[in-house]
């Protein structure tokens, strides 16, 4: 089965107006690339960005949503809303999301249900810590994470998602996981994946993320179980996001 490659920027709470017309203009210098390439700006520029890659093949994320579909809920934004302003992906599960906002499975579930209603791709973000890594968890960890969406959503709601996996010790730490770590973990999720649907496994493509630069990506990306990477910080360089998208 042949996935396409995936290489979406998570440019975190970073950017400014003028920061972000210098980034994307960076972006749409780049040659046609048979990977997707993906940003994903904080909320306030979502309009900007969406203007700025308007006929261009690059696609828009959005890093987070609410569970609620609207209402009463102050400083929330919904599902629909994202829809209205061109996003296609919406990150969820991100470990920041989960560690510092106390983002369970449950709600994580339920704002996948809540993007897919509208019709939007979820970026299922999942990954142990390194305790969990050390105490030989980590498969354990990503099933769990998994498991509680697929008991929401259902098995078949994977065709039209996307998975990260995001080892949190890998995360803005400079220590990338090996090539063969993430193929090993990938492998992994997708064998979890066909004990319900086999179809389904082989069409979902799992990026990989944490700390993923120019250097490491090439060999990243030859691992046949690694159909992308969602990337932090290296993101926020066209450069070296662009040098990213090339290995892909
Ligand atoms: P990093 O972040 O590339 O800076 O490690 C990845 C992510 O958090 O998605």
């Amino acid at each position: 089965m042949i996935r396409q490659k995936i290489v979406a920027g998570n440019w975190k709470m970073n950017g400014s107006r003028e920061s972000i017309v210098s980034l994307i203009g960076g972006l749409l210098k780049m040659d046609g690339s048979s990977s997707e390439v993906v940003v994903a700006p904080s909320f306030p520029y979502l309009s900007q960005v969406n203007d700025l890659i308007d006929g261009s093949s690059v696609m828009l994320a959005a890093q987070n949503v609410s569970h609620e579909l609207k209402g009463a809920y102050t400083g929330e934004v919904s599902a629909s809303m994202l829809g209205d302003f061109g996003v296609k992906y919406v990150l969820l599960g991100h470990s920041e999301r989960r560690s510092l906002y106390s983002e369970t499975d449950d709600i994580v579930a339920s704002k996948v249900k809540a993007v897919l209603g509208f019709g939007l791709v979820p970026m299922l973000c999942i990954g142990e810590t390194l305790a969990e890594r050390e105490y030989g968890k980590t498969l354990d960890v990503c099933e769990r994470q998994i498991q509680a969406v697929i008991d929401v959503v259902g098995i078949a709601a994977f065709e039209q998602m996307t998975i990260a996996y995001e080892p949190v010790w890998a995360i803005g730490t400079g220590l990338s996981a090996s090539a063969e770590q993430a193929q090993e973990v990938h492998r992994s999720i997708r064998a979890f994946l066909a004990k319900s649907s086999e179809s389904v496994s082989q069409k979902v493509q799992i990026l990989y993320g944490g700390s993923v630069k120019a250097s490491t990506s090439s060999a990243l990306f030859k691992m046949p179980d690694v159909d992308g990477a969602l990337v932090g910080g290296a993101s926020l360089d066209a450069k070296e996001f662009i040098a990213i998208v090339k290995a892909a």
